[in-house]
C-alpha cells in the first residue's frame, strides 16, 4: 500500500485546527501509520527542505517550520501520493479548490497548513525522514 508524508504545520497548530485536518484526513480513508509532535531544529528543517535550497524563500521556510511544533503523519492508503495532494489542495490557499484543507486552513502561500509529498518516491524518504521502521504501525 502506498505511503505519503503529511506534516500538520506550525501555523495549524497554533491555531489549534490540528485535529480538524486529521479528521479529514481519516474521512478521505487514510490509514495513520505514525504520527508524533516535535519541534524541529533549524539543521532538521534545513535538511528536509534542501531540494529547495536555491529558493528565494528558503530560509524564510526553514524559519516558519521552526516557529512551532508541527505534527509529522505517515499516511497510508492505495494512491495515498496523489489522493492527498488532491485533498490538500494547491500550495496557495488563494488557487486551492473549495474543500481542500489548505483552503479551509491555510493562511498564505507560506504559511499554508501542511506539508505534502510530491511522490511515491518523495513519500518513502519524508517517512524515513520522521519514523524509523519500528514506529510504523
Ligand atoms: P507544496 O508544499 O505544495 O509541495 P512546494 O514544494 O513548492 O509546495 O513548496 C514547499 C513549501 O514552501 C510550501 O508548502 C510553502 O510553505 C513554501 N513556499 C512555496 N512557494 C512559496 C513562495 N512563493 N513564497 C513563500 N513560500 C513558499
Ligand atoms: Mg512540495
Amino acid at each position: 500500500m502506498e505511503r505519503t508524508l503529511c506534516i500538520i504545520k506550525p501555523d495549524a497548530v497554533k491555531k489549534s485546527v490540528q485535529g480538524s485536518i486529521i479528521q479529514m484526513l481519516l474521512d478521505a480513508g487514510f490509514k495513520i501509520r505514525a504520527m508524533k509532535l516535535i519541534q524541529l531544529s533549524k539543521a532538521q528543517a534545513q535538511k528536509f527542505y534542501e531540494v529547495h535550497k536555491e529558493r528565494p524563500f528558503y530560509n524564510d521556510l526553514v524559519e516558519y517550520m521552526t516557529s512551532g511544533p508541527v505534527i509529522p503523519i505517515a499516511l497510508e492508503k492505495d494512491n495515498a501520493v496523489p489522493d492527498y495532494r488532491e485533498l490538500i489542495g494547491a500550495t496557495d490557499p488563494a488557487e486551492a479548490k473549495e474543500g481542500t484543507v489548505r483552503k479551509k486552513y491555510a493562511a498564505s502561500k507560506a504559511e499554508n497548513a501542511v506539508h505534502g509529498s510530491d511522490s511515491v518516491e518523495n513519500g518513502v524518504i519524508e517517512v524515513g525522514f520522521f519514523f524509523n521502521d519500528s514506529e510504523l504501525v
